[in-house]
């Protein structure tokens, strides 16, 4: 017998080779039928391999990141199955399972395409197989055997991926008539998976590598029940509608041209306007809290890149320099605008009293990323970070660090974003020499920011091997209206760039210290944060920060006098308005503007006219009466006003 141990520290008694599978059964056959993989020793394993000795486990479900991953991962399987059925002789990258659901890198051949027409077949042959309640089978094989197998089968993928393999770290796993190299976990067997989607395809570089073959990516979610399968594809409906790309063009706020180039952004009027309201209200809480703004080139002398070790870094693969054409010098487009506000500080001695210097830029920086990885705003490849570098000394950093943890709370709480988590990412203990910088400064720089979240008492996963190579960092994950994550705020310690741009002051022992940076961004950048906030609102943005507050909507030309009399009226108010002046029926008025998501509907007539009224419709809400034009702005006002105070409060 062996003792099992479980998360409640409770310890049962179990025979020597029982399983994940056996110890769910012994407790209860529905657990059984909702666990779809354990932890033993802090391992992940199947639910089907046999514990041998004395252990600490915990039974994954769905809501586990864990047990999903195994679910997923063993549709992946499945779903290469289906195709190597299908398409006899396809050859297999690889296929993860992913944040919501899985893909598989496939190449079915030169002659041979598979099209989204193709995937109702596949899916079809899915359920087939699951029908027949396949296992999963774990093996233990040496490299030459699994050089062997899929060298016979003629599959040079997974024979490249198994050459950099160790011997005796090799595991295959075998459903009914498909056999993968793979680490696992995986199901017991393939009958949990009761509803099966598959989504897309897209093309995928092998190993992401533009000179490699491109594969075909098929991307598929499987769940437990029906129903779950149908929330999801409710939820991706959803998502579709709130897409920022489509609503960004919908609503005018920016659009990308060819011409102009690839994922460089243009912020139509309505678009900036509304991140010029965004960046104001960032601007005041700066002033607030005693950052001072600077502004520094789009450009900056390659030394300087060289000195703040970027070049070195990641100069291969950043767009590549300028040179002047008389005396041959070297631009770059800058990446960041840390080294400039490094060279900024450095303008004058500065002293211990002097500290901390907290300088804010809104800085366009360009970075260069593929043409096939652009996405609307998210990835572009110039972007406006809503940048600040604080120079502190070091008794100070855990309360600035503190500091701009109330910036970025504050913000989120305006714009409601009520849900997120933070992580806090540091070195990788086993490889320290990534990283630039010594060993001390990390572990000060580390301390505080662990201290600093834990003040604060914030959610928060600790990473260990994620940190930049010049320091590590807090950053602000938010889950948005339909649960999904994005990274908005962070906040870097760094070390290092003072170091290398020879930063001092003098302290009060009249001697040199060098002082500590921080990078910080509480939007992220403007580009991103716009796309974030125009899909958890979906384009509803609150009334303070939203492009047109009201629209007045003439019932017919003959009022198009009394609109431009409002119009100017509550433009005394600073109320952004505009006029429907087509000559469309009034129905179809207000529904094109509810769907330009305006707050407000003024609807005017011979009565509204005659005594110096407006009908006012909120969207979404509807009928709201008739007002004067006085109550109106006083009206529209006071919730602006009751928007901004709630702000205010929580400074
Ligand atoms: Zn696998
Ligand atoms: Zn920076």
């Amino acid at each position: 017998m062996i003792n099992i141990t479980f998360p409640d520290g409770n310890v049962r008694q179990f025979e020597k080779g029982t399983s994940g599978i056996d110890i769910a059964k012994s407790l209860s056959n529905s657990l059984a039928r909702e666990v779809f993989s354990i932890n033993v020793n802090d391992e992940l394993w199947d639910l089907g391999r046999p514990i041998e000795e004395d252990a600490t486990i915990k039974l994954n479900k769905w809501d586990d990141p864990d047990g999903k991953h195994a679910f997923w991962h063993s549709s992946a399987h499945l779903m290469a199955e289906a195709i190597e059925a299908l398409y006899p002789g396809t050859k297999f990258g690889i296929g993860p399972a992913i944040e919501n659901g899985f893909y598989y890198d496939v190449d079915p051949g030169d002659d041979v395409v598979i099209t989204e027409g193709d995937l109702p077949r596949i899916e079809k042959k899915m359920k087939d197989l699951v029908s027949q309640k396949l296992i999963y089978t774990r093996s233990e094989v040496s490299k030459e055997e699994a050089m062997n197998y899929f060298g016979n089968k003629g599959d040079h993928y997974k024979t490249e991926l198994i050459g950099e393999l160790e011997d005796g770290t090799i595991s295959f796993y075998k459903q009914g008539n498909f056999t993968d190299l793979c680490r696992g976990p995986h199901l017991a067997n393939t009958s949990p998976i009761k509803a099966i989607k598959l989504l897309s395809l897209a093309g995928a570089y092998w190993r992401g590598d533009e000179t490699r073959k491109q594969l075909t990516r098929i991307y598929g979610v499987t769940f437990p029940k029906q129903k779950m399968l149908e929330e999801h594809l409710e939820m991706l409906e959803q998502a579709k509608l709130r897409d920022h790309r489509k609503l960004g063009k919908e609503l005018e706020l920016f659009t990308f041209s060819q011409r102009v180039g690839p994922g460089l952004p243009l912020w139509l009027p309505k678009g900036a306007q509304l991140r010029e309201r965004l960046e104001n209200f960032l601007k005041k809480v700066q002033r607030d809290t005693g950052y001072e703004p600077v502004i520094t080139p789009h450009i900056g002398q390659k030394e300087l890149w060289v000195t703040s070790g970027h070049y070195a870094k990641y100069g291969k693969d950043s767009f590549q320099p300028n040179k002047t054409p008389q005396e041959g010098e070297e631009f770059l487009l800058k990446p960041m605008n840390c080294p400039a506000h490094c060279e900024i500080y450095k303008f004058k001695p500065r002293s211990y009293r002097d500290l901390p210097i907290r300088l804010a830029e809104f800085g366009t920086v360009y970075r260069y990323e593929q043409s096939g990885e652009l996405h609307g705003l998210t990835r572009v490849r110039g972007f406006t970070q809503d940048d600040a570098h604080i120079f502190c000394r070091p008794d100070q950093l855990k309360e600035e660090f503190l500091k701009v943890i109330d910036i970025i709370l504050y913000i989120f709480k305006t714009l409601d974003f009520n849900d997120f988590v933070t992580q806090v990412s540091l070195r990788d203990p086993e490889d320290k020499e990534k990283y630039i910088g010594t060993d001390e400064n990390w572990e000060k720089a580390e301390q505080a920011i662990l201290e600093a979240v834990e003040a604060k008492g914030m959610d928060t996963v600790v990473e260990y091997g994620e940190a930049a190579f010049y320091g590590p960092k807090l950053d602000f994950i938010v889950r948005d209206a339909l649960g999904r994550k994005w990274q908005l705020g962070t906040i870097q310690v760094d070390y290092n760039l003072p170091e290398r741009f020879e930063l001092e002051y003098i302290g009060s022992d009249n001697q040199k210290h060098r002082p500590v940076m921080i990078h910080r961004a509480p939007f992220g950048s403007m580009e991103r944060f716009v796309a974030v906030l125009i899909e958890h609102t979906a384009g509803k943005f609150p009334l303070w920060l939203t492009p047109d507050q009201a629209i007045i909507l003439p019932i017919s030309e003959k009022y198009h006098d009394y609109a431009e009399k409002v119009s100017n009226y509550l433009k005394n108010y600073d109320i952004r308005t505009l006029i429907d002046e087509r000559s469309e029926k009034i129905g179809k008025k207000i529904r094109d503007s509810e769907l330009k998501r305006i707050p407000y509907l003024l609807i005017i007539g011979e009565k509204e006219q005659e005594s110096n009224t407006v009908s006012v419709r909120r969207q979404g809400e509807g009928d709201k009466g008739v007002m004067s034009m006085e109550d109106f702005a006083d009206f529209l006002q006071s919730e602006v006003q009751n928007q901004l105070k709630a702000i205010e409060k929580d400074v």
